[in-house]
C-alpha cells in the first residue's frame, strides 16, 4: 500500500490546549502525505492526543487501545500512536499495558510524530520519543483548523504554578511565553484566512510575560489584538485568580473586539481548601475580581470551574462553595468530582473523601448551579444578542426551522432560522426563552457576513471536518 493512500484519524481528549494540538498533529500528517479517513471508515493511523488530568481519562486511552487490538491484528499495515500528556506520564507503560502501539510521543515533541510514524513502519519496532522540555514553540508546525472562522492561538506553554491537585506542570513543564510579535502575526495571518474569532490559549494567560519580564504583556496583547481588522471576536482561556490585574479588566471593558466573558476558574469556595489546593487566593480576592469586572462590563458573563471532594473537604467546606457559587451568580460552572492522580500531592493527602459523598455533593452542587444558570440567563429574555454562527452546530435544523451560535457573551443560542445566515456569520437576535444551557431567540437580521472570503470558505468546512480530531472530554 502506497503511503499516499494512507489514512488518518486523530482521537482528541481534554483541553482546549490538547485540541489546538491536535490540529497541528492533523496538519503535520497532511503535510507528510496522509488523508483524512473519512468519517464510518476504518483508518490506516489511529493517533490519540492524550489528557491525565483526571483518573478516567486513563481507562478511556486503555479501553481503546484495546478495542483497537483485534482490529489491528486484522490489518497489520494500521498504525497506532499515543500522544498528550497521558503519554508524557506513562510513556514505556504504554508499551507494556498495550504492545501493539507503534509510537508514544510527548507534550513537546508533537512535531516528531510524522518521522517517528516512518520509522516505526521501517524498523518494525515501536518508537518512544519523550522530551522533558519545549525546544520550539508548536506554533510553528503545520496546522488543520477545527472551524474555517474561529481559532485557537497559544501565548504560553506550561505552567509555573503548583496547584496539589494538578499535574500539568509535571507534564507540560514551566511556562514558557511566546513572543507578542509572534502571537500578532499568526493572529494577523488567520484574519487573512477568514478567521474572525481567536480564543488565546495559555495554562495561565495572566502570568504571560513572567519569562521575558513584563507583567503587563497580556493586558497590551488583547489591546494590540483589538487593532486587527477584520477580527471580530477575541477570547481568551484560562486566567488565573491569583495574578488576575486591573490592566487586564481595563483591556477587556475598552478593547472592543475583546470578548464580555469571562472564564475563571474558582475550584472551591472554602478558604482552608483553597490553601490545601495551593491556589495562592483566597474567596475575598476572587469575589473582588467579579465585582470589579462587573463594575467594568455590566453585561459580562462569568463562568467557572469547581472541584467537589478535594481531600479533607468538611460539609462546611462544602456548604462554604454553595453560598460563594450564590454570591458569584456565574453562568455556568463545569463541576468535577475530585479524582486522585498519582504524581499529585493531593493524591498522597489523608482525609481522601468517600466517593459517595462526592457523589451527593456534586448532584448538589449541579442541582444548585443550575438555579442560578437558569435565573442568569432568563435576565436575558427580550435583549439582543450578537450570535457567531457556528459550522458544527450552526448548521440549520430543517425540523427545528432554526440555527445556533455562540452569543458575544459565550452562551449558545438557538435562533429561528428565517434570515439567510450561515456558518461563520454573525446575527443580531432577540432572546425570547431561556434554560438553564441555552437560550432561544427571534433572528432580527445577519449583522456581518464574512463577505468574500466567507462565501468561499462556505465549501471548505464541509471538507475539513472529515477525520479531523474528535474531542472527548
Ligand atoms: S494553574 Fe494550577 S490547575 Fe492550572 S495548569 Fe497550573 S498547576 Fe494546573
Amino acid at each position: 500500500m502506497s503511503l499516499m493512500t494512507r489514512t488518518y484519524l486523530v482521537e482528541t481528549y481534554g483541553c482546549q490546549m490538547n485540541v489546538h494540538d491536535s490540529e497541528r498533529i492533523a496538519g503535520l500528517l497532511d503535510e507528510a502525505g496522509y488523508i483524512p479517513v473519512i468519517e464510518g471508515n476504518q483508518a490506516d493511523i489511529v493517533v490519540f492526543n492524550t489528557c491525565a488530568v483526571r483518573e478516567n481519562a486513563d481507562n478511556k486511552l486503555y479501553g481503546n487501545l484495546s478495542f483497537l487490538a483485534p482490529i489491528k491484528k486484522k490489518n497489520p499495515g494500521m498504525q497506532i500512536a499515543v500522544g498528550g500528556c497521558l503519554a508524557q506520564k506513562d510513556r514505556s507503560i504504554i508499551l507494556k499495558k498495550a504492545p501493539y502501539v507503534d509510537v508514544v510521543f510527548g507534550t513537546h515533541n508533537v512535531g516528531s510524530l510524522p518521522v517517528l510514524l516512518e520509522r516505526a513502519r521501517i524498523e518494525e519496532e515501536a518508537q518512544i520519543e519523550i522530551l522533558e522540555s519545549l525546544e520550539h514553540f508548536p506554533s510553528t508546525l503545520p496546522a488543520r483548523r477545527f472551524s474555517a472562522f474561529t481559532s485557537w492561538v497559544s501565548i504560553s506553554v506550561g505552567c509555573n504554578n503548583t496547584c496539589t491537585f494538578c499535574i500539568v506542570p509535571t507534564l507540560r513543564g514551566v511556562e514558557k511565553d511566546r513572543q507578542p510579535a509572534d502571537i500578532l502575526t499568526e493572529m494577523r495571518a488567520l484574519v487573512e484566512q477568514g478567521v474572525i474569532e481567536i480564543t488565546l490559549l495559555g495554562q495561565n494567560v495572566n502570568a504571560y510575560g513572567v519569562e521575558f519580564g513584563d507583567r503587563g504583556a497580556f493586558a497590551n496583547l488583547l489591546r494590540e489584538a483589538g487593532k486587527i481588522d477584520g477580527l471580530e471576536r477575541v477570547r481568551f482561556m484560562s486566567p488565573h485568580p491569583r495574578d488576575f490585574t486591573d490592566d487586564v479588566i481595563e483591556a477587556m471593558a475598552q478593547t472592543p473586539n475583546v470578548m464580555p466573558h469571562l472564564h475563571m476558574p474558582l475550584q472551591s469556595g472554602s478558604d482552608s481548601i483553597l490553601q490545601s489546593m495551593r491556589r495562592s487566593y483566597r474567596t475575598d480576592k476572587y469575589l473582588g475580581i467579579l465585582e470589579r469586572v462587573r463594575a467594568a462590563m455590566p453585561e459580562a458573563m462569568i463562568t467557572t470551574d469547581i472541584i467537589v471532594g478535594f481531600p479533607g473537604e468538611t460539609e462546611e467546606d462544602f456548604q462554604a462553595t454553595l453560598d460563594l457559587t450564590t454570591k458569584a451568580q456565574f453562568a455556568a460552572a463545569y463541576t468535577y468530582k475530585y479524582s486522585i492522580r498519582p504524581g499529585t500531592p493531593a493524591g498522597e493527602m489523608p482525609n481522601q473523601v468517600d466517593h459517595n459523598i462526592v457523589g451527593e455533593r456534586y448532584t448538589r452542587l449541579h442541582e444548585h448551579q443550575q438555579k442560578i444558570s437558569l435565573a442568569v440567563n432568563q435576565s436575558a429574555i427580550g435583549s439582543v444578542h450578537r450570535a457567531l454562527v457556528s459550522e458544527v452546530e450552526g448548521r440549520r435544523d430543517e425540523a427545528q426551522a432554526r440555527m445556533t451560535g455562540k452569543t458575544e457573551d459565550f452562551r449558545l443560542v438557538h435562533f429561528s432560522a428565517d434570515t439567510d445566515a450561515r456558518p461563520g456569520d454573525i446575527v443580531d437576535v432577540k432572546i425570547t426563552e431561556a434554560s438553564a444551557h441555552y437560550l432561544l431567540a427571534d433572528a432580527i437580521s445577519v449583522a456581518r457576513t464574512r463577505g468574500g472570503d466567507a462565501h468561499q470558505a462556505r465549501t471548505a468546512p464541509a471538507s475539513t471536518t472529515l477525520g479531523m480530531p474528535k474531542v472527548r472530554a
